[in-house]
């Protein structure tokens, strides 16, 4: 009997015992699966980024490091409020710029890499510096490319330009647009308000930088209304400039550029496309057929990577074209970069680019040309409110240049693709769930709407933004 018990207690104890063993492994393959279910963000906390969510210290950023047709995406610090005039903005939609890809070639940027990249960039303003007087927390805002220096100087100083985004520590150490955050320095006088409704990223995007050069190289060839205008060129800063042109009363707007697609966008807004590796002849040939007298206007979009008829490089051939096709008593302006850093670490292909160009003087002098030229100065800024009225008044729209929207993972496929010129004009959205990033997918992602927009429809309206009167008014009224 007793026996019986002892054998039957040792039983009921071991199958409660397996029992426990079971819950066990099973309570702990729970534990496993919802770790590995974790979101990325969260991730990215437990395997070393600092700090909880609302603390979190790192941010996703485009980085160049020095290695030709190489870009990465990196987790770089989040920037800090460093000075009390200075903003804090998250990023909600930034643009890839040709300028961007002289960085890419290895021919463009600072001298010692890594950098952020990027300079064109919408946002929402997510804390200012205490001496901030024109925003506050919740703003849109374009950030045009180039910030504000904020003092009068009176040395000669590339710098005089303020210091640009997205090019590393010879040109200011600002930092990239193409991230999640971005210090912008006096942020009043850098920063150019969005009007509080419902537009989306897209319609402003275009005023941090292409919209405003195009607009401006017109202006360097003192163009007129009723003029014809060659622009050479059609990528996003020529598109741009043929559409500024005939919203400015060009007579004709002849759009130069050897990729179809690129001729097909320009002749979509009624620009003449001329295709200057045709057998037709070289784009000067093909147009002063038409225009045996020249055209008023000329303005180059290219820069020194330039190719001439038989699509081979040749820096000076571009603008040799503008000297062509201008007639008596016209004027050339040049956007297109055309700059020689020589070799270093941050250029490594920068010994590529001639410091010396031949053009032709005596053509010049000849039909009495003027020639204006440079990166869009910031004094020159008198232009931004013009240009923003017309987006605001719908007069103009900017976007129909996107050809593909990405996530910041996807930011090294599509320099890629821009390159090699399958797009147009690729922006990054950054959509937002709060103050967390979520993962994007490598699908274009058109009708993703950012916090940004979401959150500024909560917003009253804005402050009329006027400059805070330390130097010369240079940004809109926003009234
Ligand atoms: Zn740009």
């Amino acid at each position: 009997m007793a026996r019986g018990f002892f054998t039957l207690a040792f039983r009921v104890l071991t199958l409660v015992g397996r029992l426990i063993i079971v819950l066990v492994f099973k309570l702990l393959a729970t534990l496993v699966s919802s770790n590995s279910k974790q979101p990325l963000a969260d991730m990215a906390s437990a395997s070393g980024t600092q700090g909880t969510r609302a603390e979190k210290k790192t941010m996703r950023a485009v980085v160049w490091e020095g290695k030709p047709y190489e870009m990465a995406v990196r987790d770089v610090p989040r920037p800090e409020i460093i000075q009390s005039q200075d903003a804090i903005v998250r990023i909600t939609t930034a643009a890839i710029c040709g300028t961007d890809l002289h960085t890419y070639h290895g021919t463009f940027g600072s001298a010692t890499p890594p950098w952020s990249m990027g300079h064109e960039a919408v946002g929402v303003i997510v804390e200012v510096g205490q001496s901030i007087e024109h925003f506050k927390v919740g703003n849109r805002v374009i950030v045009p490319f180039s910030s504000d220096c904020g003092f009068l100087s009176v040395e000669q100083r590339f710098e005089d330009q303020g210091a640009f985004y997205g090019e590393g520590s010879d040109f200011g150490s600002e930092g990239g647009a193409q991230a999640e955050y971005l210090r912008v320095p006096f942020a009043d006088d850098s920063l150019v308000a969005i009007p509080d409704d419902f537009s989306s990223d897209l319609d402003w995007l275009f005023l941090s930088d292409v919209f405003v050069t195009a607009w401006t190289g017109l202006d360097y060839a003192h163009f007129q209304a009723g003029d014809a205008v060659a622009v050479f060129g059609a990528g996003p800063i020529g598109l741009m400039c043929a559409y500024s042109a005939i919203l400015r009363g060009a007579s004709k707007v002849y759009a130069i550029d050897h990729v179809r697609d690129r001729l097909d966008k320009a002749a979509s807004i009624g620009a003449i496309p001329i295709d200057f590796s045709s057998e037709a002849g070289t784009a000067s040939e093909q147009i002063l057929r038409r225009e045996p007298l020249g055209v008023e206007r000329s303005v180059e979009c290219v820069g020194q990577e330039c190719l001439n008829h038989d699509l081979k490089p040749e820096q000076n051939y571009v603008i040799q074209e503008t000297i062509r096709v201008t007639k008596y008593n016209g004027g050339i302006g040049i956007l297109g970069l055309y700059i020689a850093l020589g070799k270093s670490e941050g250029t490594p292909r920068g010994e590529l680019m001639d410091k010396e160009l031949s053009i032709s003087i005596p053509a010049m002098f000849r039909k009495n040309l003027s020639i204006g030229s440079g990166p869009v100065n910031v004094s020159l800024y008198e232009v931004m409110p013009r240009v923003f009225e017309l987006v605001k008044s719908g007069r103009a729209k900017l976007s129909w240049i996107v050809t593909s929207q990405v996530g910041i993972e996807d930011a090294p496929k599509a320099y890629d693709r821009f390159d090699k010129k399958l797009e147009i004009k690729v922006v990054i959205r950054f959509p937002w769930v709060r103050e967390q990033p979520v993962q994007v997918s490598s699908e274009p992602v058109a009708e993703v709407e950012t916090a940004g927009e979401e959150g500024s429809r909560s917003e009253e309206k804005s402050p009329v933004k006027i400059s805070s009167g330390r130097k010369k008014p240079r940004r809109p009224s926003q009234s």
